[in-house]
């Protein structure tokens, strides 16, 4: 699960802030995906910053994350103003996946604001210890979403820039956890990415 926003006093402050005023924040429209055929069910915006990425920070991390508990639970949670915390998708177990924080914006799910800034964050319906419930259409999908954001940001595909919550510095998370399978996570965002 995500974790709220540890204490940073980033740089280049001034600089993101300036994207901020200028009037050339990226365009949005409300409702609107990064992810072809995701479901928009949007987060609290209590949970999230809004950004101009990647003009104002730089992407070039996906950070996988366990839910420890269901999908709807995961998305109540980040509807919720007090969490602190969401991610910017949802995979169900059965492939289906939600979008809850544009990708543009600063999702708070990773624990250390640095990370956040520059982190995009999939959540997984489940529990670490169980792995049964990562499913193949869990992982497919899951892994088509990942191609498809190191494609948007030019991240490669490797285990320095697809890491776990646990391996973010400072977190004392341990999703995904011993049981998700790097090998083949990262064959099938390969093979989705070739596709
Ligand atoms: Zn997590």
């Amino acid at each position: 699960m995500g974790a709220g926003t540890a204490g940073y006093a980033g740089r280049g402050e001034v600089q993101r802030w300036w994207w901020r005023v200028s009037g050339r924040e990226r365009p949005r429209t409300n409702g609107a995906l990064d992810h072809a055929g995701a479901e928009w069910v949007a987060a609290s915006s209590a949970n999230w910053r809004r950004a101009s990425r990647p003009d104002d920070y730089g992407v070039d991390r996906v950070v996988v994350h366990v839910v420890q508990g269901s999908y709807s639970d995961a998305l109540r949670v980040f509807r919720d103003p007090l969490h602190e915390a969401a991610a910017h998708y949802v995979v169900r177990k059965d492939g289906h996946i939600a979008q809850t924080v544009r990708e543009l914006d600063v999702a708070f799910h990773s624990g250390n604001r640095a990370f956040n800034e520059r982190s995009i964050g999939i959540e997984h319906e489940g529990y670490v210890d169980r792995p049964a419930g990562f499913t193949d259409a869990m992982y497919t999908a899951s892994a088509r979403l990942t191609a498809g954001i190191c494609a948007r940001y030019k991240i490669p595909v490797d285990r320095t820039h697809i890491v776990a919550h646990s391996e973010v510095p400072g977190t004392d998370h341990t999703d995904p956890g011993p049981h998700w399978d790097w090998d083949r996570y990262l064959r099938l965002v390969r093979e989705a990415a070739a596709s």
